[in-house]
């Protein structure tokens, strides 16, 4: 039974007969997902066909090639896996919120389930295809463990704000999740799921594979990747994660932004394991109070990737140290081919280019450093946000922009003491960096572009 917790209507319409369909968007897998699970119960109590929709919007956001591929390579086990359910999936291209509708309306659908999505793009889908359909639209949050509308009902301030609800409310919905049967009641066109699934794999062809490092896309590797990460990462998560030189992170974060892993299974797998509490606690800081303070940012500051995004103090520190000189000014052709006078952020740069994923704490000094060599801080921003959404796999994703803002802007972070361009905003740079940990060697580690 799906929590009323995660719903929320977002379109009504008159009861009537005919086949429920979910609109997939951000939990692209089967198992583990509260949306595909409510679609399917509300089927089998009306004794009704169930399909599944993708809609792939072509250039989303400048994504580059390989995280296409990475989707939909994911897609096509997914859509592999409803077949053996007797699910098809569905696969459209084009706008939102002209195909669908158009889908719902040749197939007389009668109810359809979408995902939660905080990004403003998503929720003006969503908007345009609620007031299109005629019939009921339901969203269902299966992104977050906790479902990001009843975790708080406001933007937090930062985590410490955040922190104590999610851990109130974390055992309440850290659960096991219903698993999705085979369906009794089959899609009147049979052929359809076959039709999509050729589709995918011809799209799929005309794109370069994704970067080799990550490891393959979809469920199956990233339930691997979890397993290894709990026998092999776990344990030392807390002393390791912030070294780029190691692999002390999951490298779970594309297949989460995907959907093609379900938070809540995470979290599950990992409080349920046999490592030191320590360890356990500094994962699920990340994996579920950063994350999901990143979906209550998004969800409601519509500006999270502009600088009206900031909060107060952090405008004002900024507009005050707008006139400073920059030490450096680096244009957009130069970061993004990695030509700056700093070799720490260009192998961090490198690494975003040919990896598809930058470690987690060079992403930090990376941002930051783009404040420091850009004419002002929204110019700053464009670019940080540019570039994190066309390299990074896991990219065009909430973490991404609250973690951009974090850097450039202070959000859920506090005021430190002033100095030149950043104001009061968070300083870093190249000595620190030192440091922390071995420099050239992780410089040494990434091969020059080509
Ligand atoms: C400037 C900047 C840009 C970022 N861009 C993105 C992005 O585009 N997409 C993205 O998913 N994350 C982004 N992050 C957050 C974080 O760096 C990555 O999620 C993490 O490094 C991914 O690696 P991992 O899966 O191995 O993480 P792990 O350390 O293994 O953590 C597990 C999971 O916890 C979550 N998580 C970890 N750190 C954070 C964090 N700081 N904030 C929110 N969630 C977190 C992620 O879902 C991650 O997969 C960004 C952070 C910064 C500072």
């Amino acid at each position: 039974m799906v929590e009323s917790e995660r719903l929320k209507v977002l379109g009504k319409g008159p009861r009537r007969e005919g086949p429920v369909a979910y609109w997939m968007s951000r939990d692209q897998r089967v198992d583990d997902n509260w949306s595909l699970a409510a679609a399917q119960e509300m089927a089998l109590a009306r004794k009704a066909p169930l399909a599944v929709l993708f809609c792939l919007v072509p250039a989303y956001k400048g994504a580059s090639r390989e995280s296409f591929a990475f989707m939909l390579g994911g897609l096509i086990e997914t859509a592999r896996e409803l077949a053996r359910r007797k699910i098809p999936l569905v696969f459209l291209r084009g706008d939102p919120a002209v195909e669908i509708p158009r889908w719902v309306g040749e197939g007389a659908v009668s109810v359809l389930f979408c995902d939660f999505d905080p990004l403003r793009e998503k929720k003006r889908w969503q908007e345009a295809v609620a007031s299109k359909i005629g019939i009921p639209l339901f969203e269902i949050d299966g992104h977050n463990v906790v479902p990001c509308r009843f975790a708080s009902p406001k933007q937090e301030y930062a985590a410490y704000t955040f922190r104590p609800k999610m851990k109130r409310l974390l055992p309440r919905f850290l659960k096991e999740i219903p698993s999705v049967e085979r369906h009794p009641f089959r899609w009147p066109d049979e052929k359809e799921g076959e039709r999509s699934l050729k589709v995918l794999a011809e799209s799929l062809a005309l794109l370069p594979a994704p970067q080799a490092a990550l490891g393959p896309p979809g469920a199956l590797a990233a339930r691997s990747r979890l397993a290894r990460f709990l026998d092999e990462g776990l344990a030392r998560y807390d002393e390791r994660r912030n070294d780029p030189n190691g692999e002390g992170q999951s490298g779970l974060s594309p297949y989460l932004h995907f959907g093609q892993i379900s938070a809540q299974r995470v979290a599950f797998e990992v409080s349920r394991a046999d490592v030191a509490d320590e360890a356990k606690e500094a994962f699920l800081e990340e994996l579920v109070v950063r994350r999901e303070l990143a979906d209550n940012f998004c969800l409601h500051n519509d500006a999270y990737d502009r600088f009206e995004g900031f909060p107060d103090w952090a405008r004002k520190t900024l507009d005050d140290h707008r006139g400073d000189e920059r030490p450096f000014l680096y244009d957009l052709p130069a970061l993004e081919a990695a030509r700056t006078g700093d070799p720490l952020w260009n192998a961090a740069q490198r690494q975003m280019v040919l990896r598809g994923r930058m470690q987690g704490w060079l992403r930090m000094y990376w941002a930051k450093k783009i404040l420091e060599w850009s004419p002002s801080p929204e110019e700053a921003l464009e670019r940080a946000v540019g570039l994190n959404d066309r390299y990074e796999l896991d990219g065009r994703d909430p973490n991404g922009y609250a973690g951009i803002a974090w850097s450039l802007g202070g959000v859920h972070d506090r005021a430190w003491p002033e100095r030149p361009v950043f104001g009061k905003v968070r300083y870093m740079n190249l000595a620190g960096a030192r440091r922390k940990f071995d420099v050239d060697a992780f410089c040494r580690s990434i091969p020059p572009f080509e």
